[in-house]
């Protein structure tokens, strides 16, 4: 196996990998990123974006990755294709094997490898996918003004989602598998108290219906095993995340649900030289602003690691 050895070693290539790319390379870090199964994250799969700044006519998600991507080249990134197969912490520098045949040590590592929304798994989800089916309300709400639309989940994100949608569409369907939410207490109690969102309790989907487009979900009762259509514009998924950290499960500290820690208000996590930006380290706000900002924060907090040690 061939080793190379670099400054600043990012790991994914959402606005979180390639932001940190950009600040890397202007302070001359030499930054080498690997952009993982799937170059430029989960933007690449929504359709348009309308709430990132400085698109004030939108852009499609897809298109706005390739300019960070492009961005980050410019400013002379060295952007690779290959995924993080295995990190080792606990040696000097640190080390990651690349899809399994090149080990990179690294001074510095920034973990930029976001988060995935879980689906329900049913065919129906996967084929209107990005034509009504979405898992992230404050990304596509706004395209179902004044509409009418379902959501399914009942955890905190849910009940925020089920609310945001409320304030745009005109009736929010709130599909909960259970006879109680898992949602904190408050949550809950403003999703009931909000005339416009309906909770169809012990309810799970049987189906997203709509040719080209959702125009119904079909709900069955896990009870009484009865089935009703209801005519949506649009399916919310919101059951949840799962962030891609376990190759680092074990090496890091993380939460119950495998989010990184890290030191508020840096990027830093528990392992010297190893910083964390983007989703997978933030199971709230999860915006394409939000992670670029915090791919900022590592590269700043790496540059100034390196400087400390006397390695840059
Ligand atoms: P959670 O894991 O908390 O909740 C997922 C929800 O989805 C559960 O209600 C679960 O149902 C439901 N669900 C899972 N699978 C299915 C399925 N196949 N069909 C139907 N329903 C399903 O995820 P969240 O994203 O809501 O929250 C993650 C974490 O982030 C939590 O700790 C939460 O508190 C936190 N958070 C905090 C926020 C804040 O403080 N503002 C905002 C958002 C999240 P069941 O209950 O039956 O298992």
């Amino acid at each position: 196996m061939s080793t190379e050895k670099v400054h600043c070693l990012i790991i994914g290539s959402g606005p979180a990998g390639y932001t940190a790319a950009i600040y890397a390379s202007r302070a001359g870090l030499n930054p080498v990123l690997y952009q993982g199964i799937q170059p430029g994250g989960q933007l690449t799969i929504t359709t348009e974006v309308e709430n990132y700044p400085g698109y004030p006519d939108g852009i499609q998600g897809p298109e706005m990755m390739i300019h960070f991507e492009n961005q980050a080249k410019r400013m002379g990134a060295d952007i690779r294709y290959g995924l993080a197969t295995k990190v080792d912490f606990s040696t000097r520098p640190l080390k990651v094997e690349i899809d399994e045949e090149q080990w990179i040590e690294a001074d510095s590592i920034i973990i930029s490898t976001g988060a995935s929304a879980k689906w329900l798994g049913i065919e129906s989800e996967q084929r209107l996918n990005g034509y009504g089916v979405s898992a992230c309300a404050v990304c596509d709400g706004f395209f179902f003004k004044a509409k009418e639309v379902a959501i399914v989940g009942a955890g905190d994100t849910a009940a925020e989602e089920a609310l945001y949608l409320s304030k745009i569409c005109s009736q929010v369907h709130m599909i909960v598998r259970r006879h109680e939410m898992r949602a904190s207490k408050v949550m809950q109690d403003r999703v009931v108290n909000t005339t416009n969102i309906k909770v169809y309790w012990n309810s799970e989907t049987d189906e997203v219906m709509g040719d080209k487009k959702v125009e119904a979900v079909r709900i069955k009762n896990n009870q009484t095993g009865e089935k009703q259509e209801i005519p949506v514009s649009a399916f919310f998924v919101a059951i949840g995340h799962q962030p891609n950290s376990d190759i680092f499960k074990g090496l890091i500290d993380m939460d119950e649900a495998g989010y990184i820690k890290t030191i508020p208000g840096t990027s830093k996590t528990n392992v010297e030289g190893v910083f964390a930006s983007g989703d997978v380290q933030d199971k709230i706000y999860r915006q394409a602003v939000t992670a670029a900002g915090s791919g900022c924060m590592a590269a700043l907090d790496a540059e100034r690691y390196l400087s400390e040690k006397g390695l840059h």
